[in-house]
């Protein structure tokens, strides 16, 4: 079977490419980039003028809530939510019930998505850093890397306790293990619903103040110098947390970090009131943090971007701002928000764009993905986006589950079209101009 893509813009971030030509795929492996030989004996060829041709994307944070959760997600929806949003590989957090702490239960994750109704979509699993992630004692990290982990965290509930992060970092170092760290202090933010600042004050909500964060981003930063475990703050959403990243990478801590497109596209003042697809933690912040935030994206002290995909289903989130659980859906509304705010702002070039979002995640937690030099991924994983395409995001025409986003009605510049991954394609609706060839 080979498959040709057709006079696309190839933008390759781990090869430094951007250049006009043809990637053919060969019984589900890239064999040629560039220059295809042969594209007439091709069983079928896409016509990809006009469009990106790189590597499948890579979001290192989602939450695909099984085992436990799966009225708001599952393996299966949330591998097809991927696909959609242009996404080969994505790991998924360990905050399902009974939490990702057990071996037998990352088998599990491994089989589920290896099943065919996953599409080819590669999960990796991140293991819970403690015990039932209570913030106590570290799981068996040990046990959990040989059945598959790329990372550890306790993402949704923050350890609170500096003595067991360290033992946690000191130990995911021995064993070679990023670990991956929603940053909060609870003494300061815990009850608090949105950013706290005057638009709290408005609405006369408790707010999160941007210190528990920033408190907890030092802290990591710190102990991750110290211990030299790699460590990747989740989610970066104020302008303190994004200096002191900086600083730590200046003193030579092993530290990356990423952030969502809610926090490059959205601040406390957009948000509708009390509408519960605007609560997220972190929150969304100001136009300062906003503004100091895609200036660290566009230098790089922001390494990459990832969704905190967080799917609920519409009787949770139907509640008052108060009650009703954090988090949004992500994955279908990805490439969109970030050509639209990112890319077609200038912020990033488009090689830049597709290493934020593909290659650099990749090398952060050591993925097998991220590029397109043959023989390289374990097969051929490959995304095509059509960066000029405007379109109406309808959140009742999704693949998740969950329907929580801010987003709907929302009109972004730029979608993925095409996803190639372990053999599967998913082709767009909007997808205009696919052309079979007989051989
Ligand atoms: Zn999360």
């Amino acid at each position: 079977m080979k498959i040709v893509l057709k006079n696309g813009r190839i933008l390759d971030p781990s090869q430094d490419l951007d250049m006009v030509g043809d990637v053919s795929i060969v019984n589900d492996q890239i064999a040629e980039v560039g220059r295809v030989s042969s594209p007439e004996d091709a069983d079928e060829t896409y016509d990809c003028t006009g469009m990106w041709i790189t590597p499948g994307l890579v979001d290192l944070h989602v939450h695909l809530r099984e085992p436990g959760f799966s009225h708001k997600e599952s393996i299966i929806t949330g591998t097809q939510a991927a696909a959609a949003g242009g996404f080969t590989t994505i790991c998924c957090m360990p905050n399902t019930s009974p939490p990702l702490d057990d071996p037998a239960l990352i088998d599990f994750i491994l089989d589920r998505s290896a099943s065919p109704e996953a599409g080819g979509i590669f999960v990796a699993p991140i293991g819970a850093l403690t015990k039932g992630m209570k913030g106590e004692r570290p799981s068996d990290l040990a046990s959990l890397r040989r059945a598959g982990i790329v990372a550890a965290s306790d993402d949704a509930f923050p350890i609170q306790d500096a003595q067991v992060m360290l033992r946690c970092m000191e130990l995911c170092r021995q064993l070679d293990l990023p670990v991956a760290t929603h940053c909060e202090d609870l003494s300061l933010a815990g009850g608090g619903s949105m950013n706290e600042g005057s638009v709290s004050a408005v609405l006369g909500l408790k707010g999160m103040p941007r210190t528990a964060e920033e408190i907890q981003v030092a802290r990591n930063c710190m102990l991750s110098l110290e211990t030299l475990c790699p460590l990747h703050i989740l989610h970066v959403s104020t302008w303190g947390s994004v200096e002191i990243i900086k600083q730590a990478k200046y003193l030579g801590a092993p530290v990356t970090c990423e952030v969502c497109p809610h926090h490059f596209s959205l601040i406390d003042e957009d948000m509708i009131p009390f509408d519960t697809n605007y609560k997220m933690n972190p929150p969304l912040r100001t136009k300062v943090d906003q503004d100091l935030i895609l200036q660290a994206i566009e230098e790089g002290t922001i390494d990459c971007i990832a969704t905190d995909h967080a799917p609920h289903a519409a009787h949770e989130k139907d509640r008052t701002f108060d009650e009703a659980p954090f988090g949004i859906v992500g994955l279908e509304t990805a490439v969109g928000v970030t050509l639209t705010h990112l890319t077609h702002k200038g912020v990033l070039s488009p090689l830049e764009t597709i290493r934020r979002l593909s290659t650099r995640p990749a090398e952060i937690f050591r993925l097998d993905a991220g590029t397109l030099k043959p023989g390289r991924t374990p097969v051929a994983q490959v995304t095509v986006i059509d960066p000029a395409i405007e379109w109406t995001f309808d959140v009742n025409k999704t693949f998740s589950k969950g329907k929580n986003s801010p987003y709907h009605g929302a009109t972004f510049r730029g979608k993925p079209m095409l996803t190639f991954s372990g053999g599967e394609v998913y082709c767009d609706a909007l997808w205009p101009q696919r052309i079979a060839m007989m051989a």
